[in-house]
């Protein structure tokens, strides 16, 4: 097993020491977790008042804690990149000079507001206004001037929507989804498959397939068919218990789908783990 999506106590909503992190991977038997904590301009551009990475300090932190744990796990240092197109300049100036090993770029807010919260959904008169907003806004992400790897969790605005029946459907937004899937065809990168965001739901066994990731089966089939090769695993924990949550069922389901494996990142290089 391995985790290409994980936080540490350095991202404002982590729970955990690296070292927390890096234990419980050892002992679920990993070979491989990369720490990816946020890095948010857009919410400081927005006004948010959540604290912000000290980045020097976990570039240090995670250079010790690799050195420390070597011969245990390979530790990859990572960063989640909250996208926003203002806050591209930020990002280019924050990644210059940085030899992360991996960067997952993220959309969480839209419209002004953090998906997450209650304002964004107040701010669209209906649900497909803001879905589809929201996968404007990926879509626009996947053109970032910055350099990055992971496009993270499509779909992430399904985990707090307050309609009765979340679900983001692909054939209801099949032609802008048909354009996100092509375009990570086309520049290379690689999707994640994100097991967080419906994590513990599990109502009925057709309501378990369609949720055991974000983006869902649907989407994953389609990206395939339209030649797409490279997802990597990403539990999002954001405290260890936490991590490679549901690995063994979402491996399966990417298998069955005729993905070869998970692809990880070292040095900004994919290698990919078969199944
Ligand atoms: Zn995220
Ligand atoms: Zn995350």
């Amino acid at each position: 097993m391995h985790d290409s999506h994980v936080h540490s106590i350095f991202s404002d909503d982590g729970m955990e020491a690296v070292e927390d992190v890096a234990g419980k991977a050892v002992a679920l038997g990993c070979d491989y977790v990369a720490i990816t904590d946020h890095l948010n301009r857009d919410y400081k551009i927005l006004g948010y008042d959540n604290p912000e990475l000290n980045l020097s300090a976990y570039l240090g932190e995670m250079q010790r804690f690799k050195s420390r744990y070597a011969d245990k796990i390979r530790l990859a240092t990572g960063i989640e990149l909250g996208y926003m197109k203002s806050a591209n300049s930020l990002y280019m100036k924050d990644l210059r000079g940085k030899n992360f090993d991996v960067i997952i770029n993220s959309v969480h807010c839209v419209l002004g507001s953090e998906v997450y919260f209650a304002e964004y959904f107040n701010k669209c008169p209906y649900k497909h206004f803001a879905y589809l907003e929201y996968l404007k806004a990926v879509r626009e992400s996947l053109d970032a001037p910055y350099d990055y790897d992971i496009v993270g969790h499509i779909g992430y605005i399904q985990r707090n929507a307050p309609y009765k029946e979340p679900d983001m459907y692909y054939d209801e937004f099949a032609e802008i989804f048909d354009d996100i899937l092509r375009t990570i065809v086309k520049k290379d990168k690689c999707l994640e498959v994100n097991s967080k965001t419906y994590r513990g739901a599990q109502k009925s066994s057709d309501f378990a397939r369609r949720h055991l990731s974000v983006p869902d089966v649907d989407v994953l089939r389609r990206y395939r068919e339209l030649g797409g090769n490279k997802i990597s695993f990403g539990s999002d924990a954001h405290r260890a218990d936490n991590l490679c949550y549901n690995y063994d069922a979402v491996a399966k389901a990417m298998k069955d789908i005729g993905f070869k494996g998970f692809t990880r990142y070292y040095n900004r290089k994919p290698e990919l783990v078969k199944f």
